[in-house]
């Protein structure tokens, strides 16, 4: 992968009007597993979660696996109802609208999923795959089979494997179909859920640049979820960092991955290999110890204490709030680089 995207200005704020997509203090409690008496408390698998996607740019969404972005990125789409905060689409407050009223809009925000092979429909042709949300939008037969005939090419796929069936293709093959299902309603924002990170490496670069090819000529904006800071490098314009259900770093990808304010951030980025192979062998490298905690029983103060480097008394008591540290960059942090 070795394309980079211009940065575009900072978005770092939320609720800019020019946003194509807010997110305000997004939360959700899943309910918790039933005791011998009465139901436990519910698990805070993503809480106060804030930030703006803006017309055509690329939000990376990273974490280690369990920290609630998959979560949020279902949220975003409602694939999955928040139980708190706010999902605005172009100004208008999705969050409690019914799917019926929904329906409409679907058509602009879609999503990509992780496994290629368990999000199509195995019993259906490629042809009816990437057809079904024009059907749905009610279109005509002749448009459609026009439409999908250019998406297929569209999305590096040929005219003769519109008649197969998902088991026919390759991991890599398989997510082109499903980006071209995402892509048929030329919607404005894709919500991308670790799109690559089931393939192999090589694959991986493909379908990244795939992806930022279809974001220029199209204008797309993605939500690119990921576990990997260096996949998601390449495509985004801004990266935001989440730890345990709540972001630590949001920001221009050139403040967040060349001046880290947040030690998560910063061990994270440590394991992210170098090109250059003397700066790799000679680079600091941060292991964090132990496994992050259960969203069930989050440590108190900064919840991410118990394996930070720099954790001192205060941050064992006090939760830091998410706050400027430079322009076009937020974390969470009493003692951000
Ligand atoms: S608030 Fe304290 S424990 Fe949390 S990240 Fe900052 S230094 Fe580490």
């Amino acid at each position: 992968m070795t394309t980079e995207t211009a940065p575009l200005a900072d978005a770092a704020d939320s609720g800019t009007p020019e946003a194509l997509l807010s997110v305000h203090d997004l939360g959700m409690t899943f309910p918790g597993p039933r005791g011998t008496l009465r139901r436990r408390p519910g698990v805070r698998a993503v809480d106060g979660v804030t930030f703006d996607v803006r017309p055509g740019e690329t939000l990376g969404l990273v974490g280690e696996s369990g920290c609630g972005k998959s979560t949020t990125g279902r949220m975003l789409v409602r694939l999955l109802d928040p139980t708190a905060g706010r999902v605005s689409f172009r100004g208008q407050d999705i969050t409690r609208t019914s799917q019926h009223r929904l329906r409409p809009l679907r058509s602009r925000f879609q999503m990509i999923f992780q496994d290629p092979f368990a999000s199509l429909n195995p019993r259906q042709t490629v042809q009816q795959i990437i057809a079904a949300p024009l059907r749905a939008q009610g279109e005509s037969r002749a448009r459609i089979r026009a439409e999908v005939r250019d998406l297929v090419q569209l999305v590096g796929l040929a005219p003769e494997h519109l008649e197969r069936y998902p088991h026919q293709f390759s991991g890599g093959q398989a997510q082109r179909i499903g980006i071209a299902r995402a892509l048929a309603t030329r919607p404005e924002l894709v919500v991308a859920d670790e799109p690559v990170s089931a393939l192999d490496v090589s694959i991986q670069a493909q379908i990244v640049g795939l992806m930022e090819r279809l974001q220029r000529e199209l204008g797309v904006a993605y939500v690119f979820i990921a576990h990997d800071l260096a996949v998601v490098k390449h495509i985004s314009h801004r990266v935001a960092v989440m730890y345990l259900g709540r972001i630590v770093e949001i920001g221009d990808k050139r403040q967040v991955y060349d001046h880290p304010a947040h030690p998560y951030t910063k061990a994270l980025l440590s394991a992210v290999p170098l090109p250059d192979p003397v700066a790799e062998r000679t680079r600091e490298r941060i292991v964090l110890l132990g496994d992050p905690p259960s969203p069930a029983n989050p440590p108190s103060g900064c919840t991410f204490h118990p394996r930070c480097p720099k954790a001192r008394a205060r941050c064992r008591t006090e939760a830091p709030l998410l706050t400027l540290t430079a322009p076009g960059r937020q974390a969470a942090c009493h003692f951000p680089e």
